[in-house]
């Protein structure tokens, strides 16, 4: 954890972003959004978890993951002694995409200078990415969530050097009862990772090839999380 004055000058600086955010006009998503949902937290945190885009009860309260996979993120955390004010939540859009859709490349180029720079203020020792989109993004590799779920990898992201875990998107896992287990393996190894980011070898990724936990449900496949 950074010093006192640290915390309080990320945190100011996380406000004036959130304020300049709230008015954002750079893609379609503007239109239809009710509020931009900025993201939320320890502006000191260790972790950061970065989801998709905000869904319908998102939109309408203003802060990341208050749905069903919220809840089932706060049970996660709960787990492995977390809550969400030790960690802060975040998402590839800051708006919601219409249906719930997929985010368009346009809109993810459009919004992810936005989560660059939440990452470049909060300085976690280590990002969560939730889904495929998340997960792309930031590691900048085409490879999809099945392949790469519970495997850590060090990456430089705000210009300096943290950790990239990408994880199962809560969301897919509420479907998929294999799913929600690989992703319960995979967030326990959490608190092992955060002990050790940044002063010595990474944790060792999860046992075994990558396996794929479930075979996507049409339903859970339909949202794009994996
Ligand atoms: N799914 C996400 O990816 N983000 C949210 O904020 C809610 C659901």
């Amino acid at each position: 954890m950074a010093a006192a004055s640290g915390r309080e000058e990320r945190s100011q600086e996380l406000a004036a972003l959130a304020a300049r955010v709230a008015g954002c006009t750079a893609c379609r998503l503007a239109e239809g959004r009710t509020q931009v949902v900025f993201g939320v937290g320890d502006p000191d945190a260790d972790l950061m978890l970065v989801g998709e885009a905000p869904g319908f009860h998102e939109d309408k309260q203003g802060y990341p993951f208050v749905g069903q996979a919220g809840k089932l993120l706060d049970r996660l955390l709960a787990g492995i002694g977390l809550t969400r004010q030790d960690v802060f939540v975040a998402n590839v859009l800051k708006c919601r995409p219409p249906g719930n859709r997929d985010p368009m490349p346009d809109e993810i180029e459009a919004c992810e200078g936005h989560l660059f720079r939440q990452i470049a203020l909060v300085e976690p020792r280590a990002v969560a990415t939730l889904g495929n989109f998340a997960t792309k993004l930031l590691s900048g590799q085409p490879h999809g969530i099945t392949r790469v779920h519970g495997q850590p990898q060090p990456i430089t992201l705000g210009g300096r050097e943290t950790i990239l875990y990408p994880l199962y998107h809560p969301a897919a896992a509420l479907y998929t009862p294999a799913m929600l287990r690989t992703l319960e393996e995979d967030f326990a190894r959490l608190p092992v990772l955060l002990a050790g980011a940044g002063s010595g070898p990474a944790v060792p990724p999860a046992p075994g090839p990558p396996t794929p936990a479930a075979e996507p449900e049409p339903a859970a496949e339909q949202l794009g999380l994996f």
